[in-house]
């Protein structure tokens, strides 16, 4: 593209002009006539054809199709009324469904008749629905004016009064491709768009714009949903290219003596085998002479710990130090103790650095971290403040890293002139698609296995009205000598109507479980941080039966003689939370269960969450479940890490986009991994354009 022609100001469009350039700058954030490019259409109207019920599919814009009547229903009553007709082509049958004007519609949609309906198919239950679809009634010559393709855009109440709504923003789109014609370059090399069948640059704004037929709209579609997801992993691929290459990374030769001792006398029980394969790719790679930087993910209760703790003990065993970074002080101080707990009979150093740390505690620790005099430092985000310097970090592992952002992750490997090996452990496991995107330059290990006798989790939904019911058989379970979490939703720490919530139920709790036969600890975010530590180690100890808490105990948490966890309003919590919360329990070797509460009436999408939960204990298809549900910018964490500003590419539903572009990103930097070639020029070009405006952002936030 040449530069001056897209970043002239939109007012000097042909139509455009001062005042409709203010308008579209104020309330679209069109500034240039590149912006107004990259203004897509949400939707489209297809009156080319009458589509046979047969051809339909989820993708399709509002259609035509053409059939006949052939039953109607009158469904609910009062305000929850609903009218449904099934309507017959050559091909099939879909339904039509209608919430509104039913009076109307029941006398004009009758048995029997013929009609032209024109809506959105969506599939739902074995079938297409159309809601509310327009329908006119079908007569022979009808099918002579069939009219066009066209594009729907948005607009707002503002823009419409200066005679920009859709047609009026399809218009100056009309009059900005021509004005552009000849100057929207390429920007994938041909090799690339050759092999991958992709349409032109030019070709594809001309038709995601103005698209004759739903073909080529596909077509516009893929190509730049394609190019959107190319450069990012053009980026991810090149930034562990050059990670290879130019940082060098400790050799650790030896698996000695420390590492040895503890697995032939220490380790508490046999490692599963997956344990042992993803303890053997982290030796490769610390071996390697490479930089190590590994996602490691795995199921809840997977043993992520155990394997991060080998892992340094591998590095100690080479000289080197090793930190332990998690995201709450409860999880820092909780991996503190496990360490120190297996550890115990061992000449290995283990400190706890948080925010709660004493000046007094932490200088000292500070002069013994510089001396070398401690092994393993575990914390907090308090690890990457400038005064903690190590002798010799070799080994950082990031403990549920979704509550880390990049950044902090980076400053934490800066801590040495030469980058320590990093191993990033997820809380949860990740979607396939979502990982290539957010994590695409990490090597992956799976532990794809849980410990064995772990019995899996019973799950199941209760109505707020039967709490009695689920308290009754949490005193049986007390009574067999077992622990009870009872979570409630605090979503914003500061928000009062749940902290009142949670301390109205623990209120109840008390009152249900009264000492001195009943104890009961709680934890929330406003407790002073010993306050909470010592609440967790009255739990942890046995001295209360029952944990009242907030999401504070989310992730990591370990107690295995827990065996029950009640969650409160389960349904304000999503999928990737309540997985990461029933995973507190089912630790040890008894059954274990998970209830969840919720009130009578929750939304279509909270229940598909708690039927998920209640169907399936496997992470992995939870993620997927979790993704699909929500999309991909709710996912915790995603929205910080920066790589999915994708204003087309839908993670979830467009993975083999996202797999396909990876592809050819790593065979273009296997051909040419430098992208020295002329080809590769007008890619270098456009990864450089983008990276200033990178640069821009970031100096204007
Ligand atoms: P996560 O992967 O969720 O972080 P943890 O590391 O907290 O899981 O481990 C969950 C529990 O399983 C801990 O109590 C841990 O001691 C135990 N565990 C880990 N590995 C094994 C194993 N191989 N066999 C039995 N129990 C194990
Ligand atoms: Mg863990």
């Amino acid at each position: 593209m040449t530069r001056e022609a897209l970043s002239t100001p939109i007012e000097y469009l042909k139509g455009v002009g001062p005042q409709r350039g203010e308008a579209l700058k104020t309330h679209l954030s069109v500034f240039t006539f590149e912006d107004l490019l990259g203004h897509f259409p949400y939707r489209y109207i297809d009156k080319t054809r009458i589509y046979n019920i047969a051809e339909l599919s989820d993708e399709m814009p509002f259609v035509q199709v053409c059939g006949t009547i052939i039953s109607v229903q009158e469904a609910g009553h009062k305000r929850a009324r609903r009218l449904t007709a099934t309507l017959m082509d050559d091909t099939g049958k879909i339904e039509l469904v209608w919430f509104q004007g039913i009076k109307w519609l029941s006398s004009t949609v009758s048995v029997g008749r013929q009609f032209l309906v024109f809506g959105k198919p969506a599939y739902f239950k074995g079938t297409y629905t159309f809601s509310h679809p327009e329908m006119e009634a079908f007569h022979p010559g009808m099918t002579d004016k069939l009219s066009k393709f066209e594009p729907l855009y948005p607009s707002g109440e503002k823009l419409k009064a200066r005679g920009l709504d859709s047609k009026g923003i399809s218009r100056i789109m009309q009059s900005l491709l021509e004005s552009l014609q000849g100057q929207i370059t390429e920007t994938l090399p041909p090799s690339v768009l050759h092999s991958n069948g992709l349409c032109g640059r030019e070709q594809a704004f001309q038709w995601i714009h103005f698209p004759k037929d739903q073909a080529q709209l596909n077509q516009a579609l893929h190509r730049l949903k394609f190019e959107e997801v190319f450069f990012i992993q053009l980026r991810l691929l090149r930034s562990k290219q050059m990670r290879l290459y130019q940082h060098k990374g400790f050799v650790f030769e030896k698996v000695g003596e420390h590492f040895n001792t503890f697995y032939h006398d220490h380790l508490p029980f046999a490692l599963t085998d997956a344990q042992k394969r993803v303890i053997r790719e982290i030796r490769g790679d610390m071996g390697s002479g490479r930089q190590m930087n590994r996602l490691l993910q795995g199921d809840v209760g997977s043993g992520k710990t155990l394997v991060a703790l080998m892992c340094m003990l591998i590095a100690i065993d080479n000289g080197y130090q090793c930190a332990l970074m998690a995201p709450t002080e409860i999880l820092a101080t909780q991996h503190y103790h496990t360490f120190c707990g297996m550890l115990e009979k061992m000449q290995v150093r283990v400190a706890l650095l948080t925010g709660s740390t004493r000046a007094a505690v932490r200088k000292q620790l500070f002069s013994m971290l510089e001396a070398g005099e401690l092994h393993i430092l575990i914390g907090t985000h308090a690890l990457i403040e400038d005064q903690v310097r190590f002798k010799n970090l070799g080994l950082v592992v990031i403990d549920e890293q979704h509550r880390f952002g990049v950044e902090q992750r980076s400053k934490l490997w800066q801590k040495n002139e030469r980058f320590p090996h990093v191993l990033v452990m997820t809380a949860t496991p990740i979607p396939r698609t979502l990982a290539m995107t957010m994590y695409g330059d990490l090597d992956t290990s799976v532990i794809d296995q849980l410990p064995a006798g772990r019995k899996p989790i019973i799950t199941s939904h209760r109505f707020d009205a039967h709490r009695l019911t689920v308290f009754g058989f949490v005193k049986q379970q007390i009574a067999l000598g077992r622990q009870i979490y009872i979570v409630y939703p605090l979503i914003e720490e500061s928000e009062k109507m749940d902290f009142k919530d949670l301390m109205d139920g623990y209120e109840s709790v008390v009152r249900a479980f009264p000492p001195p036969e009943y104890r009961v600890s709680i934890v929330h975010g406003r407790m002073k941080a010993a306050d909470k530590e010592a609440e967790m180690q009255r739990f942890a100890g046995g001295q209360t039966q029952i944990l009242v808490a907030t999401t504070v105990i989310e992730v990591g948490v370990n107690v295995p003689n827990a065996s029950v966890m009640i969650i409160e309003s389960a349904e304000k919590f999503g999928l990737s939370q309540l997985h990461q919360l029933r995973g507190r329990v089912g630790r040890g070797a008894e059954q274990s269960y998970c209830i969840l509460i919720t009130g009578n009436k929750i939304s279509a999408d909270a229940r598909q969450r708690i039927e998920t939960m209640v169907r399936t204990n496997d992470g992995f298809e939870i993620a997927e479940t979790d993704l699909s549900l929500r999309g991909p910018g709710d996912i915790q964490g995603t929205r910080q890490s920066g790589a999915l500003d994708l204003k087309l590419c839908d993670l979830s539903t467009d993975g083999e986009v996202v797999k396909q572009a990876r592809e050819a990103a790593r065979l273009l930097l296997q051909e040419d991994p430098g992208l020295q070639q002329p080809a590769q020029q007008a890619l270098l070009l456009h990864m450089k354009k983008t990276d200033e405006g990178r640069l821009l952002w970031s100096r204007i936030s």
